[in-house]
């Protein structure tokens, strides 16, 4: 998610980054032209419904949505949007938004329909605009509408069965919306890693009544980097996926966290997406028959975002990661991590979560 753009700057939606995403996926061959049915690119899709909507939403949030662009359409603003809370809207928000979230859940449709006649179904990636890292805090712009990942997860229990399914956020904000909708529940497990900057509730929150225990939010301190996150992915990521084993993983896949950044507050490197995108698709063929669908979240910089999905793909089709070439290429000076802060909060989260 990003906030804090000039006005003239705005890209409501996100929409600029999917065509340099793609672009950047074509140059490094990553697309089914140059990798025949390895890498399948669906382009048809249905829109989400308020039913789906409304399985992670508040009942009348789509009703404020929709009733928001009316009013921008009908009225002349000074600018082509309307602020509507802490968001923007355009003419085109509410059917965007559903025709995102709706793709989301045909993404999932087909990871689900190829894993039964597959050992290993192939992984999604859903390169949505706008994304649905929302974040409704004052003061923050989010550009996202519905929690196309939090919708997905509930749309996979309700329609194909998948009884637990495990969210893994690595965005650098918090994922405000779907934490709070599976609070009580104990067959979505929320496991949110992000920056302590952006997160304002108590570190020890972990669900409550029957979803105790399967919420896990991890605050990090600024300057968390590469040897951090490999920690986390191994101390916490990884057993607590173990413990939980989910029938489906849906990954909310921000690159904000990245050294260079803007919004970001930690000191990420492409080589990390690289390691998270191949160690989650593990985590996935261990654990659920490799069902696992990605949503591109938060992430300012086209060119770090489209070289961490291109990444990501790497690490799905098993080709070697280039992250050290681009990140020479970014030349970004890293600081010392504040290991001792970061060690601290891995252990006492393993304790809450008896990992
Ligand atoms: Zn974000």
């Amino acid at each position: 998610m990003d906030h804090h753009h000039k006005e003239e700057e705005l890209d409501i939606g996100r929409t600029a980054r999917v065509p340099f995403i793609l672009s950047a996926l074509e140059k490094s061959k990553l697309t089914p032209e140059f990798r025949g049915p390895e890498i399948v690119q669906i382009n048809s899709f249905r829109k989400a419904t308020l039913e789906d909507i409304r399985g992670v939403h508040d009942y009348y949030f789509p009703v404020h949505l929709r009733e928001a662009v009316e009013e921008a359409k009908t009225s002349k603003p000074r600018y082509p949007f309307h602020m509507i809370e802490f968001n923007y809207v355009t003419d085109t928000s509410y059917e965007d938004s559903l025709a995102a979230a709706g793709a989301g859940l045909s993404l999932v449709d087909y990871v689900v329909a190829a894993s039964k006649n597959n050992a290993n179904s192939p992984i999604g990636f859903a390169l949505l605009p706008p994304p649905g890292h929302n974040i409704p805090v004052v003061d923050y712009m989010g550009f996202c509408y519905f929690e196309n990942a939090g919708i997905a997860a509930r749309y996979a229990q309700r329609v194909h069965g998948l009884k637990r399914v495990l969210i893994i956020d690595f965005d650098v904000h918090f994922l405000d919306i779907t934490n709070d909708a599976f609070y009580e529940d104990p067959d979505i497990f929320v496991l949110s890693t992000h920056s302590e900057e952006w997160y304002h509730r108590k570190f020890d929150e972990t669900g409550s009544g029957r979803g105790e225990g399967a919420t896990l939010n991890l605050p990090l301190p600024n300057g968390f980097g590469d040897v951090g996150m490999r920690n986390v992915f191994d101390e916490v990521i990884v057993p607590c996926a173990q413990k939980f084993k989910p029938d489906l993983i849906i990954v909310s896949a921000g690159y904000d966290g990245h050294a260079a950044d803007p919004d970001g507050t930690f000191q990420l490197t492409t080589g990390t997406y690289y390691m998270l995108a191949s160690g989650i698709k593990r985590l996935a063929e261990d654990l659920c028959g490799g069902r696992c669908v990605f949503f591109l979240e938060g992430g300012t910089s086209e060119s770090i975002v489209s070289f961490s999905v291109a990444e990501s793909f790497r690490a799905f089709v098993g080709e070697p990661s280039m992250a050290p070439e681009f990140e020479k290429k970014y030349a970004v000076f890293l600081h010392d991590e504040p290991s001792n802060k970061i060690k601290q909060a891995i252990q006492r989260t393993k304790h809450l979560h008896s990992i």
